[in-house]
């Protein structure tokens, strides 16, 4: 076993010695030009003097002018790591791994030693490294073992803009550790060194993040950027992926030279459209060069992913695909077009649900203004938007930063594994209400996240590593004890998507009908669980979808977050195999664990009563128990439109009620 051991880990060692020093350190020197080229080399003396004299410096500088690959190694050069790494965080993997091995590049040493970068699985920095790059999840990790941050004398807090939760929650935490760092050197701790922090954006609205970091001074880096033409489509496009690929080719048969950059949502895209070019491109005649598709995401050998930074064969193109990533993580050279199909996932979070996800929405304003910009780095571009002008026109201005789209109780969960028992006085940048607040600790208290005292239990420490929202994550905890965990995976899973039944206008009735199979007596929970039972002893078969009104590709949603959640749970050490059988009683006493609160009893004129705050609601037509009268029931949503519906509707007996929360339910009796 130690033999075995011993030649597993060898290999990786010589990996890491195997460049010769001398082979870099040349490779150094040229690249030493390109880093002079960059725009951002004229800022190099005043940058690293205005992050010396302050503690919090602002820095704005357009895609591309070299934030993110050089300010690190100016820092470098100007002695600021002597106390500590400089780290540089990044709310995307592939961009964190990207970086760290350009600049260990330019730097001149193998990735590991001077340049490293750690990611969640994946950590190739050590205590050498002085500089590194990690996503903003890892950073908050270290925060559990080391809640001063210590090893660190330079926090670069980058892609301020894009306002993820995890960057905002650590923007209160690195200024609140600053400020306890200088407090100890005042009084006189000779072991503790100051915390510099530099926020580094790519868009304008900087002034924000400066009142934020006490007024801090906002550097402005300009860029270089020539005029783009915006060609918009005269139709919507109702595939993307048909139109990016009819574009590409129109592209290359008809412009000059230049590579194309296709902006699409994530890798099976990515993917299905690199085939899909390879295919074509047989056919283009022989007068005309060949066309490289050259796809960019995360799980890719860096070999594969270099080849998008080189230049094109003579006479040839590339076309790269890739997600946003592109917009403002990552820069490739000699992008003359780009084909922009304004979407992209929406980052971490299904509202749905709550968990982490995989949502294709349209991109804001300011991120199709971004994708409009690469094509113009180096030469006159053109930007193909693959919808119309009144689309953008209805695009949202910026995006809506998570914390305000999020549910506050999984931010309130972090922060409190993190060590910050007191949540209100948090000092976010976009406060969360006061009320909203106070509500979210009242709930995480019935849920028995938090204690009396308000601080995390056990049950609250589990359900922080979950990716759902608490009540879901309460759910899948309670059915380890209920010994439900795989129905309970994969209800949660089918409650992750609108709804997993088409019901096409027109065949309103043989869709209503096809669904009756599968209808459950105890309502929705047990009829998507019937439909998924039914959907797996086909296979999934496609046109049994088709004859069955329902909507495959949801149901191939369902079954990836399914896999997640399947992870998740193995993670945390439970048996998601584990399963109540025939018993489904079970499954809803476990779901009325986590959602004690939307339960609601009929009322002797037959409508339904909310417990909390008594509102009378409706079974919405899509649910199975509509127009049914039941003396108790449970639901996951509330949805208001011209009455308060709620959907995800299932059946209890009254006397569950206090079995399922008694902290709750006896409280409101008391
Ligand atoms: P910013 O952070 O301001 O957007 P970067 O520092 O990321 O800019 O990029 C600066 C320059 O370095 C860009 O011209 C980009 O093309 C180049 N660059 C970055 N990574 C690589 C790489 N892996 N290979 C080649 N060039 C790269
Ligand atoms: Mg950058």
């Amino acid at each position: 076993r130690q033999l075995q051991y011993q030649n597993e880990a060898r290999p990786k060692k010589l990996a890491i010695k195997e460049p010769t020093t001398e082979a870099m350190v040349k490779k150094a020197k040229d690249l030493r030009k390109h880093r002079q080229s960059l725009p951002i080399y004229s800022a190099r003396d005043i940058i690293i003097k205005e992050v010396k004299e302050n503690a919090c410096v602002v820095i704005v500088g357009e895609t591309g002018s070299g934030k993110t690959t050089q300010i690190p190694q100016y820092l470098l050069e100007s002695g600021l790591a002597a106390h500590g790494t400089i780290s540089v965080t990044q709310p995307r993997r592939v961009a964190a791994i990207n970086l760290a091995k350009r600049v260990a590049e330019e730097v001149g040493t193998p990735i590991g030693q001077k340049v490293g970068y750690s990611i969640r699985f994946d950590d190739t920095s050590s205590k050498d490294s002085l500089i590194k790059y990690m996503t903003d999840g890892i950073m908050l990790r270290e925060l559990l073992s080391d809640r001063l941050l210590l090893r660190y004398s330079v926090i670069i807090l980058d892609e301020a803009h894009e306002r993820t939760l995890r960057t905002d929650i650590l923007f209160g935490m690195v200024k609140s550790i600053q400020k306890q760092r200088q407090e100890m050197i005042e009084k006189g701790r000779k072991d503790i060194q100051p915390l510099k922090i530099v926020i580094m954006s790519a868009t304008l609205d900087a002034e924000k993040f400066s009142e934020y970091f006490y007024n801090a001074k906002i550097m402005y880096i300009s860029g270089r950027q020539f005029p783009v033409k915006i060609l918009n489509t005269i139709e919507p496009q109702p595939d993307y992926v048909d139109s990016a690929l009819v574009t590409a080719f129109q592209i290359h048969q008809e412009e000059a030279p230049g590579d194309i950059l296709i902006f699409l949502t994530g890798q099976e895209e990515i993917e299905s459209l690199e085939k899909l070019i390879e295919e074509y491109a047989v056919d283009l005649p022989p007068s005309v060069g060949k066309l490289i598709p050259c796809p960019i995401f995360a799980a890719q050998d860096s070999a594969t992913q270099q080849k998008i930074f080189e230049p094109a064969p003579p006479g040839t193109r590339k076309v790269i695909l890739a997600t946003n990533i592109a917009e403002t993580s990552i820069t490739i050279p000699n992008i003359r077009y780009v084909i922009d199909t304004g979407c992209h996932k929406s980052r971490g979070y299904n509202a749905k649900i709550g968990i982490e996800s995989l949502l294709v929405e349209p991109v804001s304003k300011s991120s199709a203004r971004q994708r409009m910009g690469r094509a113009g780095r180096e030469a006159p571009g053109l930007c193909f938007r693959l919808y119309t002008e009144d689309s953008f026109d209805q695009l949202e201005e910026d995006a809506i930063p998570e914390i305000k789209r999020c549910n506050l109780e999984s931010a309130i969960l972090s922060l409190k594994a993190t060590g910050i028992d007191n949540v209100t006085e948090f000092d976010f940048m976009d406060r969360p209400s006061k009320s909203g607040l106070l509500r979210s600790l009242e709930h995480l208290y019935a849920l028995e996240a938090l204690n009396d005292e308000g601080k995390l239990t056990e049950v609250g420490t589990k359900m922080a590593a979950f990716p759902v929202d608490p009540p879901y994550a309460k759910v899948l905890l309670q059915s380890e004890k209920m010994e439900c965990t795989k129905e309970a995976i994969e209800i949660i899973s089918l409650l992750s998507v609108d709804t997993i039944f088409s019901a096409p206008s027109s065949k309103r009735e043989e869709a209503n009908e096809a669904r009756q199979k599968f209808t459950s007596l105890d309502g929705d929970h047990l009829t998507l669980l019937n439909t998924l039972r039914a959907y797996e002893s086909v296979k999934g078969d496609r046109d049994w979808c088709r004859e069955n009104f329902i909507n495959s590709r949801h149901m191939r949603h369902v079954m990836d977050v399914r896999k997640q959640l399947i992870q998740f749970c193995e993670r945390a050490g439970m048996d998601p195999k584990k399963s109540c059988g025939h018993d489904l009683e079970i499954v809803l006493k476990c779901f009325l664990a986590g959602f004690f609160q939307n339960t609601a009893l009929l009322q002797p004129d037959g409508t339904y009563r909310s417990i909390l705050g008594g509102l009378t609601i409706s079974v919405h037509p899509s649910s199975s128990l509509f127009g049914k009268k039941r003396e108790a029931i449970m639901y996951n949503e509330l949805v208001f439109t011209t009455k308060h519906y709620i959907r995800g509707v299932s059946a209890l007996e009254s006397a569950w009620l206090s079995q399922a929360a008694p902290k709750y339910f006896g409280q409101r009796r008391a």
